[in-house]
């Protein structure tokens, strides 16, 4: 019976295997073909200043509704986008899309936080990622300040000469910049530095940990007093309590995103919050407290 159970076991197992791959493939081809068949969306993740509580930013955040299999996590999309080389049509879909939507937002009369776009190290291989930015920006008719790239700390191994080349044309197209994930990558600290950002985002991971791991609370602290020195901005990833809030305020971390504050939210959904909530009370309420 055992044995029976062995041999049927494995005979699933190569059923799954095989059924996985086919699975990837599948879902690879459905890949090449989501973008026209208009199955992305964005998803707005409000970066929120830590001492008005105001809406300062927005990240937007990459969706994918596939028609069959419903909403493909990022992380799985981006790594299957990445290698088969389609990261660089879905990211300029992605400038596209955010500009256009910071457009719309200020058509009806609103004022749109800037909304930052994450760039896959990937799409800095094509010659013309400052132009494309700049195109986009230009067709949207936004101006200086409304767009921000996140970069990620692999592009510091690529070639260093060219991407601080694409980073200054960019930064002159008006777009600020931001070190996503800051910490978490492999990259020498004295290397990473030389690309130059306006902003540093300390990892989800690090402020997870920020109240009960001291090591968690030293890399957060060094990041703000780094930062700080470099005359760089810093905003903490995920963050989920009222403490880590404090926490991070009282050391001088300027902004915030994460779930305590919203999770990423569809474009109609960011906007009702943009016309009802601009402000976070917590602001408010911790501005009391501080002063008795
Ligand atoms: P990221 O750029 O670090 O984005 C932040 C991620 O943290 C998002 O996950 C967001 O939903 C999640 N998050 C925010 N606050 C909290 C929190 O309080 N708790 C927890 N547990 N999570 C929080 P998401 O949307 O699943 O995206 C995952 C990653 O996929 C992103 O990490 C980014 O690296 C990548 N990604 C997303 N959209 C794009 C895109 O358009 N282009 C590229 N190249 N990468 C993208
Ligand atoms: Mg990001
Ligand atoms: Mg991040
Ligand atoms: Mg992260």
């Amino acid at each position: 019976r055992a044995k029976a159970r062995g041999r049927g076991s494995f005979h699933f197992y190569q059923a799954e295997m095989n059924e996985r791959v086919a699975g990837q493939l599948a879902i690879e081809a459905d890949l090449g073909r989501a973008l026209e068949r208009g199955e992305f969306e964005l998803h707005y993740q409000p970066q929120v200043d830590l001492i008005s509580g105001e809406i300062v930013g927005a990240e937007a955040l990459l969706r994918w509704r596939h028609p069959l299999r419903g909403m493909i996590p990022p992380k799985d999309l981006i790594t299957l986008a990445e290698d088969s080389g389609l990261i660089v049509p879905i990211g300029q879909w992605v400038i596209e899309t955010a500009c256009q939507q910071s457009r719309a937002w200020r058509d009806a009369g609103l004022t749109p936080p800037r909304l930052a776009v994450n760039l896959s190290a990937r799409q800095f291989e094509s010659d013309d990622l400052a132009e494309q930015l700049a195109a986009a920006i230009d067709r949207a008719g936004l101006g200086s300040g409304a767009l921000e790239v996140e970069l990620t700390e692999s592009l510091a191994l690529q070639d260093i000469g060219r991407v601080t080349a694409i980073l200054k044309k960019i930064r002159a197209a008006g777009v600020t910049t931001a070190m996503d994930d800051f910490g978490t990558g492999f990259s020498s600290l004295a290397h990473l530095l030389r690309i130059t950002v306006d902003r540093i985002k300390i990892d989800r991971c690090f402020v997870r940990d920020i109240l009960g791991d001291r090591t968690a609370a030293a890399v957060a602290l060094a990041v703000i007093a780094m930062a700080k020195s470099l005359g760089v901005k810093v905003i903490a990833e995920g963050v989920e309590s009222e403490a880590q809030l404090k926490f991070l305020r009282e050391r001088g971390c300027d902004e915030m995103q994460g779930f305590y504050f919203s999770q990423p939210l569809p474009g109609h959904d960011f906007e009702v919050l943009l016309r009802e909530a601009r402000c976070l009370s917590f602001a408010a309420a911790g501005a009391a407290d501080e002063e008795d």
